[in-house]
């Protein structure tokens, strides 16, 4: 049994002793057991219980064998709620020994103290079980914890206590202290409502808060109420002033940390019992005939006492957490509003400005005050209300991360571009819609840049596609844009034919012969010019090369393709440009028209080719004239 016990007990020395690699595999690197911690913990324990069941059992003989309040089990539950789970066995075996210690002292055989101390423990160790960890009293004093800790700490594990105190010593005593069932129970109960608190409290250090200069002052100043009033009250014998005692108490828990709060019971009945028992005290003035019925009241009373300030403290706690994370979370917001780059803007459903971050000022040259309480359609620019206003509604309603971007108005009159990204804000209680919470970047510059690249861009794409001397379009914009025209789909209503013209300059060569290269060039933009004057918007002229234009006529009939050609050929003869090697005496055209009606299977190759086929028909007939090709135009 010993060999089992003690692999046992290397076993569990070595799994507290793993350490996980960076793989979060376990490592046998040895880490050597903190057993000198643990001996303290059981040491610690031991001597704390010792004490408090010493200290108890004077309250009791005080009481003439009626307990009034059993602190040592406050201490020992409190002890092992804030303890890690490995440490719980020593907590266990220290309080076991303490108790152990303390009744063989206090003289009791070795049946009753065994029998003490396993009652004792029964309710420490049920309640501890049913409890979860804490690591602060406040945390135990959170409503939902309070509300278990009270039922299972304050009634269910003193009732199994003081039921299994009744099976092992009853009969045992002639005159024990147990006969009475309830004593045990409430005696407990009191004890670890009032200490349980009040270990945690010690354990975890925030005691300390106590010693705050301002927050000690106050509470020195409630506790010594508290303790005079009591005094008062329980030092006469003439008036049944018993109530009087909780307005100090009530007004304690409103202003004092819990463990000053538990204090001040504890002050109450240190100072409540002893008066009691000697003889004073508004306990003497209502009919009360035993001793043992004057602790039960005032027990009973302690337990009302409690069940006050508790809650209030309870509610006071919260209250003060949720004013800490209420302060923090405004000083958070603030520093970061006024810190960052963007303006911060807080409006309510409607569009009104309610907070209004002080970067404004260098953004919109506005004061944040100048802009609260105002809308904000009023410094948007027209054309972006709408937009701007979408996105108000489409945040509201969803989650989302798109931003928006708009033009804004500054103070001096002049606009900006921001971009703002919104978010709604959670609703608040007796709101029906949220306000929005928005961010507004100046991006001026940067659109105004993006604007000047995006014009340069264009710029440069057209010098690509144009040519330079006529400012027509130049051969390789045309035939992609000739090709693309083939290709579209054509819309509802398009008359689904087009017509080529092909337009070379008679006797050119000649005419650079006679009057020089520069004239040729002067001549060249005359008939461009002209080219684009005669016809309409939608059709798509260009210089094909040297002397020769090409002009795409979108939807156009046969009959209106060979009037505009004439119409061009007409024109140009009659601006009379002189030309004395022409037998016209004057600058003349030959045209080439081909028609198609047949989009779809038309090829632009075939169309050129074609429409130059009728140019050169028009050159052999004898120039200066328009020649509709009627061929077939596949080659
Ligand atoms: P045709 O009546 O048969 O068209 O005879 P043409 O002389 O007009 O035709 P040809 O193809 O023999 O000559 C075209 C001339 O156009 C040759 C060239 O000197 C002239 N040319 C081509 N590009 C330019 C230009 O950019 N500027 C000037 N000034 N002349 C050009
Ligand atoms: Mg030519
Ligand atoms: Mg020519």
């Amino acid at each position: 049994m010993q060999q089992l016990q003690q692999t046992f007990s290397q076993c569990e020395q070595i799994r507290q002793g793993w350490k996980m690699d960076d793989d979060g595999a376990p490592t046998l690197t040895a880490v050597p057991i903190d057993t000198r911690n643990q001996m303290r913990v059981v040491t610690i324990a031991a001597i704390a219980s010792f004490c408090l069941v010493v200290v108890s059992g004077q309250l009791k003989t005080m009481a003439g064998e009626i307990v009034a309040v059993w602190i040592a089990a406050g201490y020992l539950l409190g002890h092992l709620l804030t303890v890690p789970r490995h440490r719980k066995a020593s907590v266990l075996i220290g309080g076991f020994v303490g108790n152990l210690a303390a009744n063989l002292l206090g003289g009791e055989s070795l049946y009753v103290s065994l029998s003490f101390t396993a009652c004792g423990l029964i309710e420490v160790c049920a309640a501890a079980l049913l409890l979860p960890q804490v690591h602060s009293a406040n945390e135990l004093i959170v409503p939902r914890i309070l509300f278990r800790f009270v039922i299972i700490a304050g009634i269910f594990a003193p009732l199994i206590s003081g039921l299994a105190a009744v099976l092992l010593l009853e009969g045992v005593f002639t005159t024990h202290p147990f006969s009475s069932f309830s004593n045990w129970v409430i005696s407990d109960s009191l004890g670890i409502l009032i200490f349980t608190p009040v270990t945690i409290n010690m354990i975890s250090g925030e005691w300390r808060s106590f010693l705050q200069p301002g927050s000690r002052a106050k509470s020195v100043a409630l506790l010594l109420l508290v303790g005079c009033v009591t005094a008062l009250i329980f030092g006469q014998n003439t008036h049944s002033l018993l109530y009087w005692v909780l307005p100090p108490l009530a007004l304690l828990a409103f202003h004092a940390e819990l463990s000053t709060v538990l204090l001040g019971i504890l002050i109450c009945i240190s100072i409540a019992v002893p008066f009691t028992v000697r003889g004073t005290g508004p306990l003497w003035l209502i009919g009360f005939h035993t001793m043992e019925e004057r602790i039960l009241a005032l027990q009973v009373f302690t337990l009302a006492a409690l069940s006050i300030v508790l809650p209030i403290t309870a509610l006071e706690v919260q209250r003060h957490r949720l004013l800490v994370l209420l302060t923090d979370g405004q000083r958070q917001f603030r520093t970061l509003a006024e810190h960052t780059e963007e303006v911060i803007l807080q409006l309510d459903p409607d569009g009104v400005f309610q907070y209004v971050s002080p970067r404004v000022t260098s953004v919109l040259g506005f004061s944040a005050s100048h802009l609260v309480g105002a809308h904000i359609s009023g410094l948007l620019h027209r054309d972006d209300v709408a937009r701007v206003q979408l996105a108000m509604r489409q945040a509201a309603s969803v989650q989302s991360n798109e931003s928006v971007q708009y033009r804004i108005r500054r103070k001096d009159g002049s606009l900006i571009w921001v971009r703002s990204f919104m978010a709604a804000m959670p609703v608040g209680p007796g709101d029906n819609k949220p306000s929005l919470l928005f961010t507004l970047r100046d991006i001026d510059e940067h659109i105004l840049a993006q604007q000047q690249r995006d014009a340069e861009q264009r710029r440069l794409e057209d010098l690509a596609y144009i040519d330079s001397l006529t400012g027509l379009w130049n051969r390789r914009y045309f035939d992609v844009e000739f090709a693309r025209r083939l290709m579209a789909t054509p819309e509802n209503g398009d008359d689904l034919m087009m017509a080529v013209l092909f337009i070379d300059v008679d006797y050119f060569k000649q005419f650079n012969d006679r009057y020089g290269h520069q004239r040729g060039d002067e001549c060249l933009r005359t008939v461009a010019k002209h080219i684009q004057t005669g016809i309409r918007k939608v059709d798509l002229p260009a210089r094909y090369g040297g002397e020769e234009f090409v002009v795409l006529l979108k939807e156009c009939s046969l009959a209106v393709a060979t009037r505009t050609a004439e119409r061009i050929r007409g024109g140009i003869e009659a601006l009379s440009i002189s030309h004395d090697s022409s037998p016209f005496s004057k600058v003349t055209v030959s045209i080439g028209i081909v028609h198609t009606t047949d989009l779809e299977t038309s090829d632009a190759a075939d169309l050129l080719r074609a429409a130059d086929a009728a140019l050169y028909e028009a050159k052999r007939l004898g120039r200066n004239r328009v020649f509709h090709w009627q061929g077939h135009l596949a080659a």
